[in-house]
């Protein structure tokens, strides 16, 4: 095992390289002038509408630090960079619609679909999030079925109403990730029923008080979740008899990831008591009485378990209100380095996309997620300050190629892998990047969502610029 000094270095884990190089772009060859006025075409009280769909990692990214932004003030998540003289308050209504009643810590799923108190944690719901008490954000729970970027127009069903509406927009920012299936992540889309659901498989999966159940769980498919959901059961219920079952040679088949990673997990899971079965598929399981479960594998073996779950990397884009055209096999954003879309679309310099929805380079993370949020808040505030005159154009930032990079849970520990330094497994490791709670602090105050009225480290003079500018080169890694 190598040992881990680099990442001790960086206070924020999941947030990618925030260079220099990378931040403050020259206008030249990615800007799409603005005339003036001309966001401000569509409404009437010349305040600018950011819609806003999605409100998880990268979602509230954008919205938070475009708020900061709009108020003159540094962002949140980095202090912005480049001319301090460049700042001028803007007034924008934000529009955030997301199907859930509040924020859910996805990457937590696996620890919250074990334990009682974290699931109750790792769900909050929008109007108990400080940051988003501000006037100028409305949070909306609904669903985006439709955009016409012709009219810049959004067609929202309701959630509470159930009445389906239109609504005008002067900046879209799509962020509605991916769809996935059910035992990985919640598919309540209240915090009440998303709390029976937990519930249900905790109560499944678990040996605690009044549960009966110690005929083992099997966890098929050994991906990334897969591992997480294993280690979190065996971890939280650690009587209980768990096995993860995946039907390749190697765990993370399907990720770009050297095979030392695959290694480290198998290591990691045995330490803590998992039992991890390669080469051999689940042709069938069966429920054949209550929490009896018959499954029978490719080598023509048969097992029993109390609960199985299914932890298959079944992923499907959130994109259907998208046009196809902007879409590419996958349902995908086409973007281009500076988050807007990509095709040929009427207004498409008025539509970023961010985190798992958009197509780039690099395992998808909630770390990527968020740092996409907030290069698109700097990209539509450079449109905006160029769309009024107050500088000749914007100067976009953007995001580079990603290498692939992963940090894994593993119970106590947590197995890492970036080009530059390699493959590392431990419980430091699992610190730096997680906590003690898959991360749901570390992500909860990067985007400093239990705080209102933010007020960023700032600078106001060029030296101060770039005393910030060095501060932020030692913030940089991503998870
Ligand atoms: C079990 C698990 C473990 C993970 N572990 C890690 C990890 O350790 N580290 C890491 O970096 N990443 C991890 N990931 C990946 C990470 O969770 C994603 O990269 C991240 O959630 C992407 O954030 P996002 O904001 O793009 O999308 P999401 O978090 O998926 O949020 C999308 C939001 O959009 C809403 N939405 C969808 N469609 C619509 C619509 N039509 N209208 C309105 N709202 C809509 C959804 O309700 C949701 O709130 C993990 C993922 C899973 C499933």
């Amino acid at each position: 095992m190598k040992s881990f000094s680099f990442f001790s270095r960086f206070s924020n884990p999941f947030q990618l390289p925030l260079f220099r190089s990378n931040l403050v772009f020259p206008a030249s060859s990615c800007a799409r002038p603005f005339h003036n006025s001309e966001i401000m075409s569509s409404v009437t009280n010349a305040s600018v509408k950011v819609l806003v769909v999605g409100g998880a990692y990268g979602g509230l990214s954008a919205a938070l630090n475009l708020l900061d932004l709009s108020r003159g003030k540094a962002t949140r998540m980095a202090p912005r960079l480049g001319d301090p003289t460049d700042r001028k308050k803007v007034d924008i209504k934000f529009r955030i619609v997301d199907e859930r009643d509040g924020y859910f810590h996805l990457i937590g799923s696996p620890l919250a679909f074990a334990s009682a108190p974290e699931a109750e944690r790792f769900w909050v719901k929008y109007t108990d999030i400080a940051a988003l008490r501000d006037d100028a954000i409305t949070v909306i729970q609904g669903s985006v079925s439709k955009i016409d970027p012709a009219t810049k127009t959004a067609t929202i069903l309701d959630s509470k109403t159930k009445k389906q509406y239109e609504e005008s927009y002067d900046f879209l920012i799509a962020a509605s990730g991916l769809r996935r299936v059910k035992q990985v992540v919640p598919q309540a889309l209240t915090k009440e029923e998303y709390l029976e659901e937990a519930k249900k498989q905790i109560e499944a999966v678990g040996v605690g008080e009044g549960v009966q159940n110690r005929k083992g769980v099997v966890v098929i498919g050994g991906g990334a979740v897969g591992i997480e959901m294993a280690s979190e059961i065996a971890l939280v219920h650690p009587t209980q008899r768990v096995t993860l079952i995946h039907s390749r040679e190697r765990l993370l088949s399907a990720e770009p990831l050297p095979a030392e990673v695959a290694e480290y997990a198998v290591a990691a899971l045995r330490r803590l008591g998992v039992e991890v079965v390669l080469g051999h598929r689940v042709n069938s399981s069966v429920q054949y009485a209550d929490g009896k479960y018959l499954l029978k594998l490719s080598d023509g073996t048969k097992r029993t378990a109390g609960a199985v779950i299914w932890a298959l990397s079944k992923q499907q884009a959130s994109s259907s209100y998208l046009p196809k055209d902007t879409l590419d096999e996958d349902g995908l954003v086409q973007i281009d380095s500076t988050l807007h879309f990509k095709n040929d679309l009427p207004n498409s310099k008025y539509h970023y996309a961010v985190g798992d929805i958009a197509k780039w380079s690099g395992i998808k993370r909630c770390g990527a997620a968020m740092h996409m949020g907030f290069l698109a808040a700097n990209n539509i505030y450079q449109d905006i300050l160029a769309s009024i005159g107050f500088i000749k154009a914007p100067k976009y930032v953007t995001f580079p190629e990603v290498p692939p990079m992963i940090a894994l849970a593993c119970g106590k520990e947590a197995i890492s892998y970036s080009q530059e330094e390699g493959a590392a497994v431990g419980e430091d490791i699992m610190k730096m990047f997680f906590e003690g709670d898959l991360g749901f602090r570390i992500c909860w105050d990067y985007l400093q969502l239990g705080k209102e009225n933010v007020v960023a480290e700032d600078a106001e003079t060029p030296e101060e610029v770039k005393t910030l500018e060095k501060k932020i080169d030692v913030v940089a890694i991503s998870a």
